[in-house]
């Protein structure tokens, strides 16, 4: 739940200015659920309160859920100082501000979330709702059963332990002497799965997010994005 000033709440869904929208107010030409309103301060939930303004309806701000293949070379940032090209920049034909969900390093590919819901992506970003995010990474050498187990446990990283991961091999390719392995965690530290790998000696060659909850990059080339689906948005939620 998100409450808001309702006066900026109508300025958001374009129904006037902020000064304009506290005279409409004033006025008493505003309703929450039913409910003339006249006290400038009144806290609202955009998503869940009904507001109207001479009994209509005020438009909602609409959601957007957008599944990014973010390409490397690209910043997970709606600004970069270097000027490196940001994910927005591979949004065409969205006037929107949407954010990042998370973030990828400028070297990883692979899923990324983006959205206008703000309380959608801090329910998605927060550990406790134990999302999977499921990553496959070349790394350097053969990893043995001995250190997958490692990360299987947890891994002693300067920020703290990792919480216990599923890993296993998919590949070993002994001639060019790196192998591919799937990585599922909860958490989001920063660079923490080339960390965790770093930290049992299979520094990661290259890393891609296959996989986030039920969500999967199928069907989608790295570059492009689509819409979720009203019935995936409810998933998540
Ligand atoms: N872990 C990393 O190390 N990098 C990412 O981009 C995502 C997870």
């Amino acid at each position: 739940e998100r409450l808001e000033r309702l006066q900026k709440v109508l300025a958001q869904a374009g129904i006037a200015s902020r000064r304009h929208s506290e005279e409409l107010i004033l006025q008493g030409r505003v309703s929450v659920n039913g409910q003339i309103v006249r006290e400038l301060g009144t806290k609202v939930d955009p998503e869940k309160d009904r507001i109207e303004v001479d009994r209509q309806p005020i438009r909602k701000e609409q959601h957007l859920y957008l599944l990014l293949h973010k390409p490397t070379g690209v910043i997970t940032s709606l600004h970069d100082p270097q000027g490196r090209r940001i994910v927005t920049d591979l949004l065409s034909g969205i006037e929107e501000r949407v954010y990042p969900v998370g973030r990828l390093d400028y070297d990883t590919s692979g899923l990324l979330l983006l959205t206008n819901d703000g309380e959608l992506a801090n329910k998605l970003a927060h550990p406790s709702y134990e999302i999977d995010k499921v990553y496959r990474a070349w790394v350097k050498g053969i990893p043995d059963s001995r250190q997958l187990l490692k990360l299987q446990r947890g891994i002693a990283l300067e920020d703290g332990m990792t919480a216990p991961a599923k890993a296993k091999l998919l590949e070993a390719d002994a001639q060019k002497n790196r192998a591919l392995i799937e990585l599922t965690i909860h958490e989001g530290r920063n660079r923490q799965v080339r960390r965790m790998c770093e930290a049992i000696g299979h520094p990661v060659l290259e890393l891609s997010r296959i996989r986030l909850g039920f969500l999967t990059l199928d069907g989608i080339k790295p570059g492009a994005y689509r819409h979720l689906t009203a019935a995936e948005v409810d998933k998540l939620k």
